[in-house]
């Protein structure tokens, strides 16, 4: 069994002033060794609260897994204390941030930086972790490695912090990358070459990896799978051909209105009319009614089942849905 991470019915809410907000609601998917997940969806639809609390990062309280379990192959995530989860953290798997300024030491060196991971979590001797650090700034493509470690991140452009930052989050060797974001601080040719790093890396590897995006170019370049979410859930799931070529949800199609190819690259979702409900007080029904083209009754009053499209496509619509015929059916008469 090669499934190295099962999200199961995760449920997070947070509290907050105005209320309860039920930022996510029932997600569940499996990730296998060395894919690629694209979990994809307008800010706000719970895809970095999904990956936080994978992570185990989201702050309770405010924030409350109220519901699920994530697995990281046999342990159990959602049941680790802290301390437990630091072990985990950084070494089996790894995260990436958007923003590679503030994921880096402005006061520590590269080679500092690179080496504490290997010195705090391996009985590696200073010379070796410098041997690895070494390893990594030549396997994420940093010129002159041996001079690049005595300097500081304000000496390298944006582009070559994110590869630093990719080369600290791999120098442990997770078995599992969560990328939120990665490339979206960057320039198009910077994101296309990072891109390609994360390909090669995993070739390499056979790292997993977790990326959240609203880039749909960035998906279209490295997701093996894409999970769509809205509101809270995935509404949508399947192989980046599925999802591309045989979009089944109407909030998918209206995503990939603007992305009629598959080699586009930094194409931005389409903006779809309306906006997202309040999580404050979730909709019963599907959560895309009120900006949906094909709504009908039903949808506003009960959630749609899951429907299996194939081994590997699933969807939540009630246009999927057999016995929506019969609610249309009664509705009319
Ligand atoms: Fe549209 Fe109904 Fe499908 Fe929701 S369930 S996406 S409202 S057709
Ligand atoms: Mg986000």
């Amino acid at each position: 069994d090669d499934i190295i991470l099962s999200v199961d019915n995760l449920h997070v809410s947070f509290k907050t002033y105005g209320g309860n907000v039920h930022a996510v609601r029932g997600v569940s998917f499996d990730l296998r060794k060395g894919e690629t997940l694209a979990i994809v969806g307008e800010s706000g639809c719970g895809k970095s609260v999904t990956s936080n609390a994978i992570m185990g990062l989201i702050p309770q309280p405010p924030g409350r897994i109220s519901d699920g379990k994530v697995m990281f192959k046999d342990v159990n995530l959602t049941n680790m204390t802290k301390k437990e989860l630091r072990k985990v953290q950084g070494v089996d798997i790894s995260m990436i941030f958007q923003d590679p300024m503030t994921a880096l030491n402005p006061t520590l060196t590269i080679g500092e930086q690179l080496m504490e991971g290997v010195l705090t979590h391996t009985k590696a001797s200073k010379a070796e972790a410098k041997e690895k650090a070494l390893a990594m700034l030549r396997l994420v493509g940093i010129p002159n490695p041996q001079e690049r470690l005595k300097q500081y991140p304000h000496q390298f452009s944006g582009g070559m912090r994110q590869r630093i930052v990719i080369a600290i989050a791999l120098i442990c060797e997770p078995e599992l990358l969560i990328a939120d974001e990665p490339t979206t601080a960057l320039d198009v040719t910077i994101q296309a070459q990072i891109l390609e790093l994360f390909e090669e890396i995993q070739a390499k590897t056979g790292v997993s990896i977790v990326l959240i995006t609203h880039d749909l170019g960035v998906v279209a370049k490295i997701a093996d799978r894409i999970a769509v979410m809205y509101a809270g859930k995935i509404i949508e799931l399947g192989t980046k051909r599925e999802i591309f070529y045989t979009p089944q949800h109407p909030y998918t199609q209206g995503l990939l209105n603007s992305v009629p190819r598959l080699d586009l690259i930094a194409e931005e979702l389409q903006p779809i009319e309306g906006t997202p409900p309040d999580l404050f007080a979730p909709p019963k029904g599907c959560a895309f009614t009120a900006r949906c083209p094909f709504a009908m009754e039903v949808c506003e009053h009960v959630h749609p089942d899951t429907t299996i499209k194939s081994a590997t496509h699933r969807v939540d619509c009630w246009l999927q849905d057999k016995r929506a015929q019969a609610f249309l059916a009664t509705a009319q008469k």
